[in-house]
């Protein structure tokens, strides 16, 4: 499980920068919000937890003090910039180097961010920020663009542009931190269609999420004349614990590791969508 310390920069008493009508510390939340609500339902392995969900006021130490003692692997804090300028930028702490874990990390969540956020990219920057040096874990601190900048503060009024920010942060921590996607957890990520599953002159349906098949775990032990048993809580093939995805009621498992698990061959024709499964 990754765990992952969102902080929404600011709140109660202190609203942060504000400018054109908005205040910094409602900007932030409204993207932590996003960011959270992506990563809880797209994704399996990941645990989220926030310095605020409402207009709380906190000062940086009780953030940086909540995310050291639940041992986050990730602390992301989330701004807005002010001061004249415009677009989107980046900071870790000042006394990493290129090299370390940490940049490479946030090498890959800029990334991300910079293809949706649709706003000028002014670099990838470090600083001597409370919460980037006294957090214990890799820790990035995102400004995503100028309150008062008339042109940023129009994209943050808009509900699409706050989608396309959170879901650039939500791409580069998965692809930083290996999460993965939960399967059939929303129809709108992933693509699934039906597969065949044949064996000898039988077959039955399986699933192709992502490009990987799935077989339903019982039906498949009958097909090919395994013993399968499910405890309620995982299931057993030829008493070998194996974890299954839960997709509508049923315990489905990629075809091709049950396949290798009974030493069985897999053969894969993707103009008829089948899969033949042979000794
Ligand atoms: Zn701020």
């Amino acid at each position: 499980m990754v765990k992952i310390f969102i902080d929404a920069g600011h709140g109660g008493t202190d609203s942060g920068a504000i400018g054109n009508g908005l205040q910094e510390k409602n900007v932030t939340l409204q993207i932590a919000n996003r960011v959270r609500d992506m990563l809880q339902s797209e994704y399996q392995n990941v645990s989220v937890k926030m310095s605020r969900t409402g207009d709380q006021t906190l000062s940086l130490k009780q953030r940086t003090d909540m995310a050291n003692a639940w041992g986050a692997d990730f602390f992301l804090s989330i701004h807005i910039n002010s001061g004249g300028g415009t677009g989107y930028e980046d900071y870790i702490y000042d006394k990493l180097s290129d090299n370390s874990k940490t940049a490479q990390l946030r090498n890959v969540i800029h990334e991300e961010i910079v293809k949706l956020i649709g706003m000028r990219n002014r670099g990838k920057k470090k600083a001597n920020f409370h919460v980037l040096r006294e957090s214990k874990m890799d820790a990035l601190l995102t400004e995503n663009g100028f309150v008062d900048n008339a042109s940023d503060a129009a994209l943050m009024k808009n509900s699409t542009w706050l989608d396309n920010a959170a879901r650039g942060h939500v791409n580069g921590l998965a692809r930083a931190l290996g999460l993965q996607k939960k399967i059939g957890g929303n129809p709108k990520q992933s693509q699934q269609e039906e597969v065949t599953i044949i064996y000898h002159d039988q077959s039955i349906q399986g699933l192709l999420i992502d490009s990987i098949s799935y077989v339903p775990v019982r039906e498949f032990g009958e097909l090919v004349g395994a013993t399968v048993h499910w405890d309620g809580k995982s299931a057993y093939l030829n008493n070998q614990k194996i974890d299954g995805k839960l997709i509508n009621h049923r315990v489905y498992l990629p075809v091709r590791e049950i396949s290798e698990r009974l030493s069985l061959k897999v053969s894969w024709n993707d103009k008829t969508n089948t899969v033949t499964v042979s000794k």
